[in-house]
Protein backbone atom coordinates (compact mmCIF):
# COMPACT_ATOMS: atom_id res chain seq x y z
CA UNK A 1 0.00 0.00 0.00
CA UNK A 2 1.16 3.49 -1.05
CA UNK A 3 2.16 5.48 2.44
CA UNK A 4 1.59 8.94 2.27
CA UNK A 5 1.13 10.49 5.27
CA UNK A 6 4.46 9.30 8.09
CA UNK A 7 3.41 9.65 11.71
CA UNK A 8 5.12 9.92 15.11
CA UNK A 9 3.24 9.12 18.10
CA UNK A 10 3.80 11.87 20.93
CA UNK A 11 5.73 9.75 22.84
CA UNK A 12 8.79 10.18 20.01
CA UNK A 13 8.43 13.44 19.98
CA UNK A 14 12.23 13.93 20.65
CA UNK A 15 13.48 15.06 24.57
CA UNK A 16 16.81 17.09 23.50
CA UNK A 17 18.25 18.94 20.71
CA UNK A 18 21.37 18.08 19.01
CA UNK A 19 24.10 20.31 19.09
CA UNK A 20 26.58 20.25 16.10
CA UNK A 21 29.09 21.81 17.79
CA UNK A 22 29.95 18.77 19.55
CA UNK A 23 30.94 17.06 16.04
CA UNK A 24 32.00 19.61 13.75
CA UNK A 25 35.67 19.09 12.35
CA UNK A 26 36.89 22.20 12.24
CA UNK A 27 34.79 24.49 15.61
CA UNK A 28 33.69 27.70 14.23
CA UNK A 29 36.11 30.89 15.23
CA UNK A 30 34.91 32.94 17.67
CA UNK A 31 33.01 35.76 17.90
CA UNK A 32 35.49 38.72 18.43
CA UNK A 33 34.88 42.30 20.31
CA UNK A 34 34.59 45.11 17.61
CA UNK A 35 37.19 47.30 18.84
CA UNK A 36 39.90 45.22 20.56
CA UNK A 37 39.31 42.31 17.79
CA UNK A 38 40.03 40.10 21.08
CA UNK A 39 37.61 37.03 21.39
CA UNK A 40 34.46 37.22 23.76
CA UNK A 41 33.87 35.98 26.07
CA UNK A 42 29.73 34.70 26.57
CA UNK A 43 29.45 37.11 29.60
CA UNK A 44 29.62 39.99 26.74
CA UNK A 45 26.17 38.83 25.29
CA UNK A 46 24.65 39.03 28.67
CA UNK A 47 23.01 42.48 28.17
CA UNK A 48 20.92 41.39 25.46
CA UNK A 49 20.40 37.24 25.78
CA UNK A 50 19.51 35.07 29.31
CA UNK A 51 22.36 33.15 30.74
CA UNK A 52 20.70 29.96 29.01
CA UNK A 53 20.25 30.58 25.75
CA UNK A 54 24.25 32.26 25.61
CA UNK A 55 25.49 28.94 27.17
CA UNK A 56 23.78 26.83 24.52
CA UNK A 57 25.22 29.39 21.95
CA UNK A 58 28.61 28.21 22.90
CA UNK A 59 28.21 24.80 24.54
CA UNK A 60 30.26 21.71 23.05
CA UNK A 61 27.22 19.36 24.36
CA UNK A 62 26.34 16.96 22.25
CA UNK A 63 22.64 17.03 23.38
CA UNK A 64 20.92 18.98 25.48
CA UNK A 65 17.88 18.38 27.20
CA UNK A 66 14.29 20.01 26.17
CA UNK A 67 12.56 21.59 29.46
CA UNK A 68 9.13 20.13 30.18
CA UNK A 69 7.28 23.30 29.67
CA UNK A 70 8.71 23.53 26.27
CA UNK A 71 7.99 19.99 25.49
CA UNK A 72 4.34 20.86 26.84
CA UNK A 73 3.49 23.39 24.14
CA UNK A 74 5.94 21.06 21.39
CA UNK A 75 2.95 18.90 21.40
CA UNK A 76 0.08 21.19 20.81
CA UNK A 77 1.73 20.24 16.96
CA UNK A 78 4.94 18.27 17.47
CA UNK A 79 5.66 15.20 16.16
CA UNK A 80 5.04 17.47 12.76
CA UNK A 81 3.83 15.16 10.07
CA UNK A 82 6.62 13.81 7.16
CA UNK A 83 4.45 13.60 3.65
CA UNK A 84 5.26 11.13 0.46
CA UNK A 85 4.82 13.22 -2.05
CA UNK A 86 3.19 10.97 -4.54
CA UNK A 87 1.41 13.22 -6.62
CA UNK A 88 4.10 15.43 -6.96
CA UNK A 89 6.06 12.90 -7.97
CA UNK A 90 3.49 11.99 -10.37
CA UNK A 91 2.95 15.22 -11.84
CA UNK A 92 6.59 14.91 -12.50
CA UNK A 93 6.64 11.51 -13.64
CA UNK A 94 10.10 11.21 -11.54
CA UNK A 95 11.43 7.57 -10.58
CA UNK A 96 12.72 9.37 -7.75
CA UNK A 97 10.97 9.07 -4.32
CA UNK A 98 10.21 12.86 -2.91
CA UNK A 99 9.14 13.36 0.81
CA UNK A 100 8.79 16.46 2.88
CA UNK A 101 8.59 17.32 6.69
CA UNK A 102 5.86 19.71 6.94
CA UNK A 103 6.62 22.99 9.56
CA UNK A 104 3.59 25.08 8.58
CA UNK A 105 1.03 23.28 10.95
CA UNK A 106 1.12 24.90 13.40
CA UNK A 107 0.22 28.49 15.26
CA UNK A 108 2.68 30.63 13.65
CA UNK A 109 2.49 28.98 10.60
CA UNK A 110 5.74 27.86 10.14
CA UNK A 111 9.13 26.15 12.15
CA UNK A 112 9.29 29.45 13.73
CA UNK A 113 7.38 28.35 16.97
CA UNK A 114 10.11 25.33 17.36
CA UNK A 115 12.79 28.02 18.75
CA UNK A 116 10.22 30.76 19.81
CA UNK A 117 9.26 28.64 22.65
CA UNK A 118 12.11 27.68 24.12
CA UNK A 119 13.53 30.86 23.78
CA UNK A 120 10.43 32.64 25.59
CA UNK A 121 10.79 30.27 28.56
CA UNK A 122 14.50 30.70 29.12
CA UNK A 123 14.07 34.47 29.18
CA UNK A 124 10.95 33.88 31.77
CA UNK A 125 12.83 31.62 33.73
CA UNK A 126 15.68 34.21 34.67
CA UNK A 127 12.66 37.04 35.35
CA UNK A 128 12.58 39.07 32.29
CA UNK A 129 9.82 40.76 31.73
CA UNK A 130 10.10 42.02 28.19
CA UNK A 131 11.46 41.08 25.13
CA UNK A 132 12.52 42.99 21.67
CA UNK A 133 13.26 41.10 18.13
CA UNK A 134 12.65 41.85 14.57
CA UNK A 135 10.60 40.23 11.81
CA UNK A 136 11.03 40.16 8.27
CA UNK A 137 7.69 38.68 6.44
CA UNK A 138 5.60 37.92 10.04
CA UNK A 139 6.15 34.41 10.46
CA UNK A 140 8.95 35.11 13.64
CA UNK A 141 7.33 37.97 14.82
CA UNK A 142 3.90 35.73 15.50
CA UNK A 143 5.51 32.87 16.87
CA UNK A 144 7.01 35.48 19.19
CA UNK A 145 3.99 36.94 19.81
CA UNK A 146 2.53 33.71 21.22
CA UNK A 147 4.94 32.07 23.07
CA UNK A 148 5.70 35.50 24.74
CA UNK A 149 2.20 35.86 25.19
CA UNK A 150 2.03 32.52 26.99
CA UNK A 151 4.76 32.85 29.60
CA UNK A 152 3.28 36.23 30.31
CA UNK A 153 6.25 38.40 28.80
CA UNK A 154 5.39 41.78 26.94
CA UNK A 155 6.97 41.86 23.26
CA UNK A 156 8.10 44.40 21.28
CA UNK A 157 8.53 43.40 17.60
CA UNK A 158 10.37 45.62 14.67
CA UNK A 159 8.73 44.54 11.39
CA UNK A 160 10.93 45.53 8.35
CA UNK A 161 9.06 48.15 6.41
CA UNK A 162 8.65 46.70 3.31
CA UNK A 163 6.51 43.62 4.84
CA UNK A 164 4.62 45.94 7.25
CA UNK A 165 3.49 47.79 4.14
CA UNK A 166 2.92 44.42 1.95
CA UNK A 167 1.68 41.76 4.65
CA UNK A 168 -0.75 44.17 7.29
CA UNK A 169 -2.33 40.45 8.08
CA UNK A 170 1.00 39.43 10.06
CA UNK A 171 0.52 42.40 11.72
CA UNK A 172 -2.71 42.28 12.92
CA UNK A 173 -1.96 38.70 13.79
CA UNK A 174 0.73 39.56 16.34
CA UNK A 175 -1.81 42.33 17.75
CA UNK A 176 -4.12 39.26 17.97
CA UNK A 177 -1.26 37.38 20.22
CA UNK A 178 -1.03 40.36 22.19
CA UNK A 179 2.38 41.75 20.86
CA UNK A 180 3.20 45.60 20.13
CA UNK A 181 4.49 46.35 16.13
CA UNK A 182 6.15 48.86 14.85
CA UNK A 183 7.71 49.61 11.15
CA UNK A 184 11.49 49.54 10.99
CA UNK A 185 13.40 51.67 10.67
CA UNK A 186 11.52 53.63 13.58
CA UNK A 187 11.65 57.13 15.33
CA UNK A 188 12.06 55.10 18.29
CA UNK A 189 15.62 54.45 18.45
CA UNK A 190 18.84 56.10 17.64
CA UNK A 191 20.03 53.43 14.78
CA UNK A 192 15.95 53.59 13.22
CA UNK A 193 16.31 57.64 13.14
CA UNK A 194 20.22 57.44 11.37
CA UNK A 195 18.61 55.63 8.73
CA UNK A 196 15.92 57.96 8.29
CA UNK A 197 17.71 60.96 7.76
CA UNK A 198 19.91 59.38 5.08
CA UNK A 199 16.62 57.73 3.63
CA UNK A 200 13.15 58.80 4.85
CA UNK A 201 11.75 56.02 2.35
CA UNK A 202 13.98 52.96 3.44
CA UNK A 203 12.28 49.99 2.72
CA UNK A 204 14.10 48.35 6.33
CA UNK A 205 16.52 45.60 5.96
CA UNK A 206 16.37 42.77 8.77
CA UNK A 207 19.62 44.36 9.88
CA UNK A 208 17.97 47.40 10.58
CA UNK A 209 15.63 45.77 12.88
CA UNK A 210 17.55 43.90 14.47
CA UNK A 211 19.63 47.05 15.72
CA UNK A 212 16.93 48.59 16.66
CA UNK A 213 15.81 45.59 19.22
CA UNK A 214 18.90 45.43 20.43
CA UNK A 215 19.09 48.94 21.34
CA UNK A 216 16.28 48.76 23.78
CA UNK A 217 17.17 45.80 25.29
CA UNK A 218 20.62 47.37 26.03
CA UNK A 219 18.51 50.01 27.87
CA UNK A 220 16.71 48.02 30.84
CA UNK A 221 17.72 45.27 32.50
CA UNK A 222 14.52 43.60 32.46
CA UNK A 223 14.32 43.76 28.80
CA UNK A 224 16.16 41.21 26.01
CA UNK A 225 16.24 40.80 22.85
CA UNK A 226 15.45 37.37 20.58
CA UNK A 227 16.42 36.37 17.11
CA UNK A 228 14.64 34.01 14.84
CA UNK A 229 17.30 32.79 12.83
CA UNK A 230 20.95 32.72 12.80
CA UNK A 231 22.24 31.94 16.31
CA UNK A 232 23.94 28.71 17.45
CA UNK A 233 20.80 28.43 19.83
CA UNK A 234 18.44 29.28 17.67
CA UNK A 235 19.66 25.93 15.21
CA UNK A 236 19.99 24.03 18.30
CA UNK A 237 16.40 24.56 18.95
CA UNK A 238 15.33 23.89 15.64
CA UNK A 239 16.64 20.14 15.29
CA UNK A 240 13.74 18.56 16.83
CA UNK A 241 12.78 18.66 13.06
CA UNK A 242 15.86 16.48 11.79
CA UNK A 243 15.78 14.51 15.03
CA UNK A 244 11.80 13.50 14.10
CA UNK A 245 12.74 13.50 9.99
CA UNK A 246 15.56 10.48 10.91
CA UNK A 247 12.92 8.34 12.66
CA UNK A 248 10.26 9.04 10.59
CA UNK A 249 12.55 7.80 7.43
CA UNK A 250 13.04 5.46 9.16
CA UNK A 251 9.32 4.27 9.21
CA UNK A 252 8.75 5.44 5.63
CA UNK A 253 11.77 2.26 5.16
CA UNK A 254 13.75 4.62 3.17
CA UNK A 255 16.77 7.03 3.72
CA UNK A 256 17.45 10.16 1.49
CA UNK A 257 20.31 10.74 -0.76
CA UNK A 258 19.56 14.96 -0.64
CA UNK A 259 17.96 16.66 2.66
CA UNK A 260 16.94 20.28 1.20
CA UNK A 261 16.26 23.13 3.05
CA UNK A 262 15.72 26.86 1.75
CA UNK A 263 18.06 29.77 3.39
CA UNK A 264 17.52 33.00 5.46
CA UNK A 265 19.62 32.85 8.48
CA UNK A 266 20.38 29.13 8.59
CA UNK A 267 17.51 27.66 11.06
CA UNK A 268 15.44 25.84 9.06
CA UNK A 269 17.98 24.23 6.43
CA UNK A 270 20.17 23.33 9.69
CA UNK A 271 17.08 21.82 11.77
CA UNK A 272 16.68 19.19 9.01
CA UNK A 273 19.74 18.62 7.85
CA UNK A 274 22.23 18.36 11.65
CA UNK A 275 20.30 15.38 13.00
CA UNK A 276 21.60 13.84 9.37
CA UNK A 277 24.87 15.59 9.10
CA UNK A 278 25.02 13.76 12.11
CA UNK A 279 24.67 10.34 10.38
CA UNK A 280 27.10 11.35 8.15
CA UNK A 281 29.74 12.31 10.71
CA UNK A 282 29.32 9.70 12.96
CA UNK A 283 28.18 6.67 11.06
CA UNK A 284 29.63 7.63 7.47
CA UNK A 285 25.95 7.34 5.90
CA UNK A 286 26.60 8.99 2.30
CA UNK A 287 24.08 12.12 1.89
CA UNK A 288 24.20 15.62 0.06
CA UNK A 289 22.68 18.58 2.32
CA UNK A 290 21.51 21.28 0.04
CA UNK A 291 20.71 24.68 1.16
CA UNK A 292 18.74 27.34 -1.41
CA UNK A 293 19.12 31.06 -1.18
CA UNK A 294 17.50 33.85 -3.52
CA UNK A 295 19.47 35.14 -6.74
CA UNK A 296 19.18 38.27 -5.48
CA UNK A 297 20.78 38.14 -1.47
CA UNK A 298 23.26 35.46 -2.18
CA UNK A 299 25.68 35.28 0.53
CA UNK A 300 26.39 31.50 0.62
CA UNK A 301 26.88 31.32 -3.23
CA UNK A 302 28.93 34.61 -4.01
CA UNK A 303 29.52 36.18 -0.67
CA UNK A 304 32.21 36.66 1.50
CA UNK A 305 33.34 34.50 4.52
CA UNK A 306 34.68 37.17 6.91
CA UNK A 307 34.26 38.57 10.34
CA UNK A 308 31.23 41.11 9.96
CA UNK A 309 28.50 42.24 12.06
CA UNK A 310 25.05 40.95 12.94
CA UNK A 311 23.31 43.74 12.26
CA UNK A 312 23.17 47.13 10.05
CA UNK A 313 24.41 49.47 13.59
CA UNK A 314 27.36 47.08 14.30
CA UNK A 315 25.69 46.18 18.06
CA UNK A 316 26.33 42.53 17.36
CA UNK A 317 29.98 41.44 17.66
CA UNK A 318 31.90 40.61 14.83
CA UNK A 319 31.11 37.11 13.81
CA UNK A 320 32.76 34.79 11.35
CA UNK A 321 30.33 34.04 8.16
CA UNK A 322 29.19 33.90 4.82
CA UNK A 323 28.07 37.60 4.27
CA UNK A 324 27.49 40.21 1.73
CA UNK A 325 28.24 43.32 4.20
CA UNK A 326 25.99 44.47 7.31
CA UNK A 327 24.74 47.43 5.66
CA UNK A 328 23.82 45.69 2.42
CA UNK A 329 19.77 46.29 2.08
CA UNK A 330 18.48 43.37 -0.36
CA UNK A 331 16.33 43.68 -3.35
CA UNK A 332 12.32 43.94 -1.89
CA UNK A 333 11.98 40.04 -3.20
CA UNK A 334 8.46 38.63 -1.47
CA UNK A 335 10.61 35.80 0.75
CA UNK A 336 10.82 38.15 3.18
CA UNK A 337 12.25 36.13 5.60
CA UNK A 338 15.09 35.15 3.16
CA UNK A 339 16.33 38.92 2.74
CA UNK A 340 19.27 38.45 5.52
CA UNK A 341 22.82 39.91 4.52
CA UNK A 342 24.79 36.92 6.35
CA UNK A 343 24.51 33.47 7.37
CA UNK A 344 24.88 31.93 10.51
CA UNK A 345 28.81 30.79 11.97
CA UNK A 346 27.83 26.95 12.27
CA UNK A 347 26.49 26.95 8.33
CA UNK A 348 29.33 28.96 7.22
CA UNK A 349 31.75 27.30 9.07
CA UNK A 350 30.59 23.67 7.28
CA UNK A 351 29.49 25.27 3.72
CA UNK A 352 33.86 26.32 4.01
CA UNK A 353 34.69 22.91 4.61
CA UNK A 354 32.47 20.96 2.25
CA UNK A 355 29.90 19.55 3.80
CA UNK A 356 27.08 21.20 2.50
CA UNK A 357 26.11 22.58 -0.73
CA UNK A 358 24.47 25.99 -1.50
CA UNK A 359 22.43 27.20 -4.80
CA UNK A 360 21.02 30.08 -5.30
CA UNK A 361 17.55 31.00 -7.51
CA UNK A 362 15.22 33.51 -9.30
CA UNK A 363 11.85 34.04 -7.18
CA UNK A 364 9.41 33.53 -10.26
CA UNK A 365 10.76 29.55 -11.25
CA UNK A 366 10.06 28.97 -7.05
CA UNK A 367 6.57 30.29 -7.48
CA UNK A 368 6.37 28.05 -10.48
CA UNK A 369 7.62 24.88 -8.52
CA UNK A 370 5.22 26.28 -5.45
CA UNK A 371 2.32 26.65 -6.81
CA UNK A 372 2.80 22.98 -8.88
CA UNK A 373 3.24 21.85 -5.64
CA UNK A 374 -0.07 23.27 -4.22
CA UNK A 375 -1.52 22.10 -6.75
CA UNK A 376 -0.69 18.29 -6.47
CA UNK A 377 -0.16 17.86 -2.42
CA UNK A 378 -2.77 20.67 -1.63
CA UNK A 379 -0.35 22.62 0.72
CA UNK A 380 0.15 26.51 -0.82
CA UNK A 381 3.78 27.13 0.58
CA UNK A 382 5.38 30.21 1.90
CA UNK A 383 7.25 31.88 -0.73
CA UNK A 384 10.76 31.05 1.17
CA UNK A 385 9.81 27.01 1.18
CA UNK A 386 9.26 27.69 -2.41
CA UNK A 387 12.86 27.83 -2.96
CA UNK A 388 13.03 24.38 -1.30
CA UNK A 389 10.53 22.65 -3.57
CA UNK A 390 12.05 24.52 -6.99
CA UNK A 391 15.84 22.57 -6.15
CA UNK A 392 13.88 19.54 -5.11
CA UNK A 393 12.34 19.34 -8.55
CA UNK A 394 15.66 20.24 -10.09
CA UNK A 395 16.86 16.78 -8.01
CA UNK A 396 14.53 14.87 -9.39
CA UNK A 397 14.52 16.01 -12.89
CA UNK A 398 18.49 15.40 -12.90
CA UNK A 399 18.28 12.25 -11.98
CA UNK A 400 15.59 11.58 -14.13
CA UNK A 401 17.91 12.97 -16.87
CA UNK A 402 20.77 10.52 -15.70
CA UNK A 403 18.22 7.50 -15.66
CA UNK A 404 18.55 7.12 -11.78
CA UNK A 405 16.31 7.42 -8.91
CA UNK A 406 17.27 9.35 -6.07
CA UNK A 407 15.52 9.81 -2.46
CA UNK A 408 14.44 13.62 -1.68
CA UNK A 409 13.97 14.90 1.80
CA UNK A 410 13.40 18.84 1.90
CA UNK A 411 11.83 21.01 4.45
CA UNK A 412 8.61 22.99 3.98
CA UNK A 413 8.95 25.15 6.25
CA UNK A 414 5.86 26.86 6.59
CA UNK A 415 2.39 27.69 4.67
CA UNK A 416 2.05 30.83 2.58
CA UNK A 417 -1.67 31.75 3.58
CA UNK A 418 -0.71 34.71 4.60
CA UNK A 419 1.72 35.87 1.38
CA UNK A 420 -1.65 35.13 -1.02
CA UNK A 421 -0.54 39.11 -2.32
CA UNK A 422 2.81 37.64 -3.56
CA UNK A 423 0.83 35.04 -5.10
CA UNK A 424 -1.45 37.19 -6.50
CA UNK A 425 1.51 39.44 -7.86
CA UNK A 426 2.85 35.95 -9.19
CA UNK A 427 -0.17 35.29 -10.93
CA UNK A 428 -0.91 39.06 -12.59
CA UNK A 429 3.06 38.33 -13.79
CA UNK A 430 4.20 41.79 -11.88
CA UNK A 431 6.74 39.56 -9.94
CA UNK A 432 10.12 40.46 -10.83
CA UNK A 433 13.41 38.06 -11.19
CA UNK A 434 16.36 39.92 -9.82
CA UNK A 435 19.96 38.43 -9.32
CA UNK A 436 22.87 40.51 -7.80
CA UNK A 437 25.71 39.96 -9.53
CA UNK A 438 29.33 39.19 -9.16
CA UNK A 439 29.88 43.03 -9.58
CA UNK A 440 27.06 44.12 -7.24
CA UNK A 441 28.23 41.68 -4.16
CA UNK A 442 31.96 42.79 -4.89
CA UNK A 443 31.07 46.57 -4.20
CA UNK A 444 28.42 45.53 -1.52
CA UNK A 445 32.00 43.76 0.16
CA UNK A 446 33.72 46.48 -0.49
CA UNK A 447 31.30 48.86 1.45
CA UNK A 448 31.69 47.03 4.19
CA UNK A 449 32.95 49.19 6.76
CA UNK A 450 34.25 47.76 10.56
CA UNK A 451 36.01 50.37 13.43
CA UNK A 452 39.36 50.07 13.44
C1 LIG B 1 11.96 32.67 8.50
C2 LIG B 1 11.63 31.66 7.51
C3 LIG B 1 12.60 31.09 6.68
C4 LIG B 1 14.04 31.53 6.67
O1 LIG B 1 14.75 31.47 7.87
P1 LIG B 1 15.77 30.33 8.24
O2 LIG B 1 16.27 30.70 9.57
O3 LIG B 1 16.85 30.31 7.21
O4 LIG B 1 15.00 29.07 8.26
C5 LIG B 1 12.22 30.09 5.82
N1 LIG B 1 10.94 29.68 5.72
C6 LIG B 1 9.97 30.22 6.47
C7 LIG B 1 8.56 29.74 6.30
C8 LIG B 1 10.27 31.21 7.39
O5 LIG B 1 9.32 31.73 8.17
Amino acid sequence: MKKTKILLSEKELPRQWYNIQADMPNKPLPPLHPVTREPIGPDALSAVFPMELIKQEVSQERYIDIPDEVVDLYKMYRPSPMYRAHNLEKALGTKSRIYYKYEGGNYSGSHKANTAIAQAYYNKMEGIKRITTETGAGQWGSAMSFACNHFGLDLLVFMVRVSYDHKPGRKVMMNAYNAKVVPSPSTMTESGRKILEQDPDSPGSLGIAISEAMEIAMQDPYTKYSLGSVLNHVILHQTVIGQEALLQMEKAGDYPDVVIGCFGGGSNFSGIAFPFLREKLLNGKDIRLVTVEPASCPKLTKGKFMYDFGDSAGMTPLLPMYTLGHNFIPEKIHAGGLRYHGAGVLVSQLLKDGFIEAKAKLQRECFEAGVLFARTEGILPAPESNYAIAAALDEARKSDLAGESRVILFNLSGHGHMDISAYEKYFEGYLPDHEMTTEEVEAAIEAIELPN
